[in-house]
């Protein structure tokens, strides 16, 4: 089958090539991709700055049916339409994290799509455990979109304190800083969503789905915007999504005295940052990474009840040969979600 592979640990070096069909082991499961997201993380392992182990098949956001079941599997039949939690692809099951529920810090890990053979190919061999029924209200393109949710539910619901009426700046309005902002919003915050000229596009789609104001920062002064609305006070939460430097000086400048500032994007290598005003403003200046199994759970129960629209972040959906044209636009920042699906 084809499929798109890192195949080597120096940067760029993915290509659209035939690998092996999987067949599913004791305990495993082989799911036909339908639909694969491309991330922000798949550009970071396009550059290497991820852990990786090549040649791996890339993909981590997916959907799919069941179409082959091993020994051993007892709770999926033939047909299920699923989605997989990719970060606990291989866990060790009983270091400290694992005990705990966070699998993303497991001691002996590899994730879908960047440790273990992921889902940017027409089939991928998963572990039944990372392995769940897709809500029934979903379709098999939404269904690609429950990883990176789960990513922003886990850091705007679960690790960052939001009071009703909270003035909320999220900065980079991607598909994670986007969802970020819609569930601020659902918590009972006014948001204000931070982009660039170039994020026009995606500012008005934000517009759209009911964020409160949207600031392109090149041409508009954010500060003077968050200081009109806050009295001076400043923002009482920010979210850096975008993982660019001047996006978290902008979100250190806004964020007030003794507020809440939570870092959600990558940046891929050591940036400047004024960590005295974290001390100076008395900040809780914290990260937030992937999912628990508790968020995990916490996603797909709140997916289920129809909260949110997620569709209107998918940009389009190409096949698995033009990945090259889905990556390029996610790194020039157009449009939102692209998902892949093999060629029939
Ligand atoms: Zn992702
Ligand atoms: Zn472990």
């Amino acid at each position: 089958m084809k499929a798109v592979v890192k195949t080597s640990r120096e940067p760029g070096n993915v290509e659209y090539i035939d690998v092996p069909e999987p067949t599913a082991g004791p305990g495993q499961l082989v799911i036909k991709v339908r639909n694969a997201g491309v991330c922000g993380t798949d550009l970071h392992i396009y550059k290497s700055e991820y852990l990786i182990n090549p040649p791996v098949v890339l993909g981590h956001e997916m959907c799919g049916e069941i179409v082959e079941i091993g020994p051993g599997v007892d709770h999926f039949k033939l047909g299920d339409l699923v989605t997989v939690n990719p970060s606990a692809g291989k866990t060790c099951g009983h270091c400290r994290f694992c005990q705990v529920g966070a699998p993303f810090f497991c001691i002996d890990r590899a994730a879908l799509g960047s440790g273990i053979n992921g889902g940017f190919a027409k089939y991928c061999c998963v572990r039944q455990g990372v392995v769940f029924p897709l809500p029934e209200n979903l379709d098999d393109q939404t269904g690609a979109l429950c990883e990176p949710f789960a990513c922003s539910l886990q850091a705007v619901a679960e690790l960052t304190l939001i009071e009703p009426g909270d003035i909320i700046a999220v900065s980079g309005p991607g598909p994670i800083g986007i969802m970020c902002a819609m569930l601020a919003k659902i918590r009972g915050g006014h948001i204000v969503l931070l982009g660039t000229a170039k994020d026009k596009d995606r500012l008005a789609i934000a517009r759209q789905l009911g964020i409160d104001r949207t600031v392109d920062v090149e041409n508009e002064d954010a500060k003077e915007i968050i200081d009109d609305l806050t009295q001076g006070y400043g923002a009482d939460v920010v979210f850096e999504c975008a993982g660019v430097e001047a996006s978290s000086t902008v979100c250190l400048d806004i964020v007030r005295k003794m507020g809440r500032y939570t870092q959600v994007g990558l940046f891929g290598s050591p940036i400047q940052l004024n960590i005295d005003q974290v001390v100076l403003k008395q900040l809780h200046f914290q990260g937030s990474i992937c999912h628990t199994w508790e968020t995990w759970e916490r996603t797909l129960r709140f997916l289920r009840k129809d909260l949110i629209d997620l569709r209107p972040l998918i940009t389009k959906r190409l096949p698995l040969s033009q990945w090259e044209e889905a990556f390029q636009s996610v790194s020039n920042g157009k449009g939102l979600k692209f998902l892949l699906h093999p060629e029939e």
